[in-house]
C-alpha cells in the first residue's frame, strides 16, 4: 500500500520536517555558543549579511545559490542543506510510522531534539542541559495528550519507567566512572527511554541496545585505522540519538521478532 495514510501523512509532517531542520541547524550553531536560538535572524558568517527569508527556503535555496552566500560569495558548508534533509527525512518517517496522530507528533520532536543533541555532542563532546531538558518536555506533553486522547494511561506508566529505569543506570555508572560516560548521558538516557518506552519498553531497550552496538563498531574501526586509542573519547550521546531515532522509526520488526520469540518460550 504505497499511497495511503502513512504517505499523506509523511508528505504533510515532512514539509514541516523541513522547517525544523533550518532551526535545528540555529540549534547546534548557537546553543553551545550560549547564544539566542530567536535573535539575531540568520547571517552569513562570513559578510555578516542578513539572510533573506527567500534565502532561507530549506534545501531548495542552498541548491539556488550553489551553495553560496549571495552576498559575499563565501562556500555554504553542505551541512546546513544536509541536517534540513535529514530532520524532513526523519520526520516524515515518523508519519509513515504512525500516521497522522499524536504519538508521531512526540516521535518526531523526540527526534528532532535528537538530531540536533547528535551533531552537538559530535562537534563539542557535550549535551547542552536546556535542549534536553526543552526536548523531554514537549515530549512529555505530547506522549501525555497522546495518552489522554487514546485513554492508554498504562502505556505513559510504561515509558515513565523505561525513561527511569536507564535513567537510574546511567547515573549509577556516571557515579562510577564520570570520565567514561558524562552527566549529559544520564539526561539524555532519560529523554531516550521515556521517548521510546512510549511506544512499549522493547523500544527503549532496543534504542540502547543500537547505540551500544553502533559505538562499538565506530570505536573498533577507528582503532583499526589506527585512528583513535583506547582512551579516545567519543561523543556517545551521537550514537545514543542514532540508535533512538533508528529503534522508533524502524525498529518495529527487531521488536516484533524478539517479543514472538518471548511469548513462545
Ligand atoms: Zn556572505
Amino acid at each position: 500500500m504505497l499511497v495511503g495514510p502513512g504517505l499523506r501523512a509523511a508528505v504533510v509532517l515532512g514539509l514541516f520536517g523541513l522547517l525544523a531542520g533550518s532551526f535545528t541547524n540555529v540549534v547546534i550553531y548557537r546553543v553551545p555558543e550560549g547564544l539566542s536560538v530567536v535573535s539575531p535572524p540568520s547571517a552569513c558568517p562570513h559578510c555578516q549579511a542578513r539572510v533573506r527569508p527567500w534565502d532561507n527556503v530549506p534545501l531548495v535555496s542552498w541548491a539556488l545559490l550553489g551553495g553560496r552566500c549571495r552576498d559575499c560569495h563565501a562556500p555554504i558548508a553542505v551541512r546546513y542543506p544536509l541536517v534540513e534533509a535529514l530532520v524532513g527525512a526523519v520526520v516524515a518517517g515518523a508519519g509513515w510510522r504512525f500516521g497522522l496522530s499524536w504519538t508521531a507528533l512526540a516521535e518526531a520532536v523526540m527526534a528532532v531534539g535528537l538530531v540536533a543533541l547528535g551533531f552537538i555532542d559530535f562537534d563539542h563532546m557535550v549535551l547542552p542541559r536546556r535542549v534536553v531538558y526543552v526536548d523531554l518536555a514537549l515530549v512529555a506533553l505530547l506522549v501525555v495528550v497522546a495518552a489522554a486522547t487514546s485513554g492508554r494511561w498504562g502505556a505513559l506508566g510504561v515509558a515513565a519507567v523505561s525513561g527511569a529505569v536507564p535513567w537510574a543506570l546511567f547515573y549509577l555508572l556516571n557515579w562510577l566512572k564520570p570520565q567514561a560516560l558524562g552527566f549529559g548521558d544520564v539526561r539524555l538516557a532519560l529523554l531516550i527511554g521515556f521517548g521510546l518506552g512510549w511506544l512499549g519498553a522493547a523500544y527503549a531497550f532496543l534504542g540502547f541496545v543500537l547505540a551500544s552496538l553502533l559505538g562499538s563498531v565506530v570505536g573498533v574501526t577507528l582503532i583499526l585505522l589506527g585512528r583513535a586509542g583506547r582512551r579516545t573519547m567519543v561523543p556517545f550521546g551521537s550514537f545514543l540519538a542514532a540508535g533512538a531515532i533508528a529503534s522508533a522509526l524502524v525498529g518495529s520488526p527487531v521488536v516484533n521478532w524478539y517479543l514472538s520469540l518471548v511469548h513462545l518460550h
